[in-house]
């Protein structure tokens, strides 16, 4: 059916990439590009021969006219995003210039501050719609499949929803005193920010990690889970109607949180430059360089992955409860793909978001948050490429 260019081949890319081949008849054609040309070659040796052709391209991604270039070569009819969220916008204006659609999965953050917004990509908003292509932005798990719950949600099982908690717990144990699960610098940079939450028509800002609750997860147990800031909030207070409150929260381990505040304490996730012999370097850049890369993370991973939403509301007149969520084994995930499940969580929605747009099922001029368009086909493909989701009509609310 169609032609994709994916651009980064980290461990997110690395699923998308995985998952596309096994989807070939829409993705007949795909274009692997990234920093480091050597590992797009080979996962394309891994992957060769099946029906999708796959090429691959060296390209920095930071280089408009470079990015231009190549998609002018490769003529694709979608731009797969799976590099870090400082591209977006190199990448979105490369778009722009050849009349690509573009999709991807972390919303842009400028390098020299560690705070994300969706503001930059919505600027977007009228040259998209001007130049007739679709942006899709944050197509992953969260954001991503929780915005696409949320839509389901407001679809098939609401008249209102008044509450939103979406809870990412990961039940994974790599067997490291510290390590993250996808991109450190990215990582830590989010959990190490200030949290926030949304109610009531404004932000209400805490602490970083200063709430704190629990909660039984199916699958995996009973787990602590912090207050987060965290990008989905922004759009779902959007386009969620009637919405008075909506929160993240994410499980972490207290050998973990151990280990960041005092990374922390001695400056080392500082993302301001320092001189070190001579060279100016980024704390948190040269933590990230001894830090378990975390693709090699999928061998030694077990466990499972819980991610889901929970929503209060109103149907019929009547107060109604609803969660949703996926659950996904580590395991599982390694022996399909040789990934992890954090990668693979967000590689196989990367994947379904750049399908949808591709063949034409979502579409619309302009830069669209996930939750904007219809979910069912979305719904239908999780299902169907490994990532099922489970309803529960009466769970425990957080308090
Ligand atoms: P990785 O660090 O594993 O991979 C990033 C890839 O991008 C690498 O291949 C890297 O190249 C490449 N890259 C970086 N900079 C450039 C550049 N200037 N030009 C070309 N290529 C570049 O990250 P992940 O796979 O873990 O994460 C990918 C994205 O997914 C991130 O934006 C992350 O925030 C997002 N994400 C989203 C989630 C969601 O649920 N929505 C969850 C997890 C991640 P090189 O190999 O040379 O380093």
């Amino acid at each position: 059916m169609g032609k994709a260019l994916i651009i980064g081949c980290g461990g997110v890319a690395s699923v998308a990439i995985h998952k596309c081949c096994q989807n070939s008849d829409v993705f007949e054609e795909i274009m692997i590009a990234s920093r480091t040309k050597s590992k797009c070659d080979a996962l394309k040796a891994k992957l060769d021969g099946g029906k999708t052709i796959i090429h691959t391209a060296q390209v920095d991604a930071d280089n408009t006219v470079e990015l231009i270039k190549l998609i002018e070569s490769f003529k694709p009819d979608v731009v797969l995003n799976l590099a870090l969220p400082y591209q977006d916008l190199t990448i979105m204006d490369a778009c722009l210039a050849t009349k690509t659609n573009y999709v991807d999965t972390a919303n842009y953050e400028p390098l020299d501050t560690a705070k994300f917004e969706y503001k930059w990509q919505w600027d977007y908003k009228e040259r998209f719609e001007k130049a007739g292509i679709t942006a899709l932005l944050g197509s992953g798990f969260d954001p991503g499949v929780t915005g696409v719950f949320s839509a389901y949600a407001m679809k098939h099982e609401f008249d209102e929803i008044n509450y939103i908690d979406i809870l990412d717990c990961n039940g994974g144990d790599h067997g490291y005193p510290f390590a993250t699960n996808f991109n450190p610098e990215i990582n830590i940079r989010e959990v190490s920010a200030k949290g926030s939450y949304w109610e009531n028509g404004h932000w209400v800002e805490t602490e970083p990690m200063e709430i704190k609750r629990e909660y039984n997860f199916d699958e995996v147990g009973i787990k602590d889970m912090y207050l987060l800031h965290h990008e989905e909030l922004e759009s779902l207070a959007l386009n969620i109607k009637g919405i008075k409150r909506i929160r993240f929260f994410m499980t972490f381990g207290q050998s973990y949180l151990t280990h960041l505040k005092c990374l922390e304490n001695v400056g080392m996730t500082s993302i301001k430059p320092i001189e070190f012999e001579g060279k100016q370097i980024v704390p948190l850049q040269f933590l990230k360089a001894i830090l378990p890369d975390p693709s090699t993370l999928g061998p030694r991973t077990v466990g499972k992955t819980n991610i889901g939403c929970i929503f209060r509301g109103k149907k019929g007149g009547k107060d109604k409860t609803y969660y949703i969520y996926n659950v996904c084994d580590h395991q599982e995930c390694y022996r399909e793909v040789g990934s992890q499940a954090i990668s693979y969580t967000t590689g196989v929605p990367a994947m379904i978001g750049a399908m949808l747009v591709m063949n034409g099922t979502w579409k619309g001029a302009g830069v669209f948050n996930i939750e904007e368009f219809d979910p069912d086909p979305f719904m239908d493909a999780l299902n169907k490429f490994g990532l099922p989701w489970q309803e529960d009509f009466n769970p425990t609310l957080v308090d």
